[in-house]
């Protein structure tokens, strides 16, 4: 599955700094002599093929250690790329991107095809800063820091011992007061450890404000979109689609909301009452092992389109699926490449519940995209998609899959797992609104104590919320973020779901009038990797990228009207 190296020797370790750093130094001193177009091509070939190895060695310690967060060696092994391999990595890096911006047959590449890459690499030279690279290993520490204590937490649930993953179900349950026991318990369980949730964070926050201040920026959200690559949006932009979304999406998840309170029969909605079937139907289990959820995606993969199913057919058969849930695994999913392999590789916690058929839809959608583009000559365009489109590819997948959701269930739960889905759509659009603005505002309120920042959260929560009643349950509500990985992990990507989300239903939406005429675009779309900006990227998949009223309404518009067919 490799292809031969021709650069990079076939013996190089990885993860021994002595024997990767000899390879920058050739790069270095080889691209001084390239004299010809060709030459410098090439060149940017082997630097590639440095960068895929290197990125694929620690994506393999990133896989072993979040599968088990629990084994020392796998920890080990990972922190030593971290911490030793890293740091010494990015500064090598830095300076083979001001090489390659000061060269001078850079203008002469053909434009269309360099341009990206071009644009990219001129930010990473310009955001460059020696004193930063110690930052950012002390935050991709503190990041997994809290993976560790997320992943660690455990409750005794009837006798038993149960990780908060494996918790999820029991909030499905119809009989309500086994919901509000297994509720509490989980909600209980993270408020004992929200002092050092609240420590993490704000050791991250400093060192964030640290990085953006010596990259000239006045704060970090500045700061966070140029290294982001967000050529294509302002955090004006998002603001505005934080407005678009009060507007447009709000009164659509209100109506929900008041459907499920007067379906249950209650007075008031508590924060037990969002997950179970609102006819208090037993939760849909569309598997009980992790080899029927595998056989039935592959069956829904096989219906969309014969290459699709292909592709998760290798991914079966060369192991690169890791989906039950043990104690000691990290928390959630995602997808991971292998950058030299140029293959997918998909993590995540399957329990058996809905939500599992979708997020394995949803990292298949991933590793379609990986797989879609891994004939592309460039490792960047390989490799470093823009978020805001590789969600469109996981999230249309998801939309998209559930249209044969009869690969799992009868017919009426069918309709129900599509209901719920699109619900989850409606619901999940005011959670990016509020998780994006909570970060706007906590990067651009530097000194904020911890009481302010509870403040600005709950006035969030209160415009995005919902009708749901907290009473006696008020600090859980102002600790609800700490469960939001991606506020320690990777701080600011959030409103790229949202922005994705609005895609993958355009997509949906395609797919409703011509299914093979989507699938083709979207399979297009995804073959480009990340050799375009963004808005050529949603045009090609057939939409648009533009998240203001007009592209919105006529979504809920779609949105309301299948719900009220599904019932
Ligand atoms: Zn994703």
């Amino acid at each position: 599955m490799y292809a031969p190296r021709r650069f990079v020797p076939s013996d190089l370790n990885a993860g021994d700094w002595a024997q990767i750093a000899p390879q920058f130094d050739r790069l270095e001193s080889q691209v001084g002599a390239c004299q010809t177009v060709p030459d410098l091509e090439r060149w940017i070939c082997d630097w590639g093929e440095l960068c895929a190895a290197l990125d694929e060695e620690g994506a393999k310690r990133y896989i072993a250690m979040t599968c088990h967060t629990d084994n020392a060696e796998a920890e080990k092994a990972y922190l030593h790329f971290v911490e030793h391999i890293d740091p010494q990595i990015k500064p090598r890096q830095f300076q083979l991107a001001r090489l390659y911006a000061a060269h001078p047959l850079r203008p002469k590449l053909p434009r269309k095809q360099y341009e990206v890459l071009d644009r990219d690499l001129q930010v990473t030279v310009e955001l460059f800063r020696d004193e930063n690279v110690p930052l950012e290993t002390e935050e991709t520490k503190l990041g997994q820091q809290y993976q560790k204590l997320a992943g660690s937490l455990t409750v005794q649930f009837r006798g038993e011992e149960k990780t908060l993953v494996q918790m999820a179900r029991y909030v499905e349950e119809p009989d309500r007061a086994l919901r509000q026991e297994a509720w509490e318990l989980v909600a209980n369980r993270r408020l004992q450890e929200a002092g050092k949730f609240e420590d993490n964070f704000d050791q991250q926050l400093n060192l964030r404000q640290q990085t953006a201040a010596h990259a000239d920026f006045p704060n970090y959200l500045e700061y966070a979109f140029r290294q982001k690559r967000r050529f294509d949006y302002t955090p004006a932009d998002c603001v505005k689609f934080h407005d678009a979304i009060e507007q447009e999406f709000m009164p659509l998840l209100r109506e929900l909301q008041s459907r499920r309170r007067r379906q249950l029969g209650l007075s008031s909605l508590r924060p037990w009452d969002l997950a179970v079937d609102p006819l208090n139907l037993a939760p849909l289990r569309p598997f009980e092992t992790v080899e029927q959820l595998v056989a039935g995606a592959q069956r829904i993969f096989d219906r969309l389109d014969g290459s699709l199913g292909a592709g998760f057919q290798t991914m079966r058969e060369l192991h690169l699926l890791d989906l039950d849930n043990h104690k000691g695994k990290a928390p959630g999913g995602y997808q991971s490449t292998l950058a030299e392999a140029r293959l997918p590789f998909i993590f995540m916690n399957a329990v058996g519940v809905q939500r599992d058929v979708e997020t394995l839809l949803h990292e298949g959608g991933h590793a379609f995209h990986t797989l879609a583009c891994r004939a592309d000559p460039l490792y960047t365009y390989r490799t470093n998609l823009p978020i805001e489109f590789c969600e469109v590819a996981s999230m249309s997948m998801e939309l998209l899959g559930n249209e044969f959701a009869e690969e799992f269930y009868s017919a009426p739960d069918s309709n129900r797992a599509r209901r719920d889905h699109l619900e989850l759509v409606v619901k999940i659009l005011p959670w990016v609104a509020t998780i994006d603005a909570f970060q706007h505002w906590i990067y651009t309120h530097s000194g904020h104590s911890r009481k302010e920042r509870t403040a600005a959260w709950l006035k969030l929560v209160d415009r995005f919320g919902d009708d749901v009643d907290w009473t006696g349950f008020e600090r859980v509500r102002d600790n609800l973020w700490h469960r939001q990985p991606h506020l320690f992990v990777h701080p600011l990507y959030y409103v790229e779901y949202g922005l994705a989300q609005l895609g993958a239903v355009q997509v949906w939406a395609n797919f409703k009038r011509d299914n093979a005429g989507a699938l083709k675009s979207y399979q297009q779309a995804l073959a480009l990797g990340g050799s375009r900006p963004l808005p050529e990227l949603f045009a090609a998949a057939g939409c648009r990228f533009d998240f203001s009223s007009s592209t919105i309404k006529p979504l809920v518009k779609l949105l309301r009207d299948e719900l009220a067919k599904l019932g």
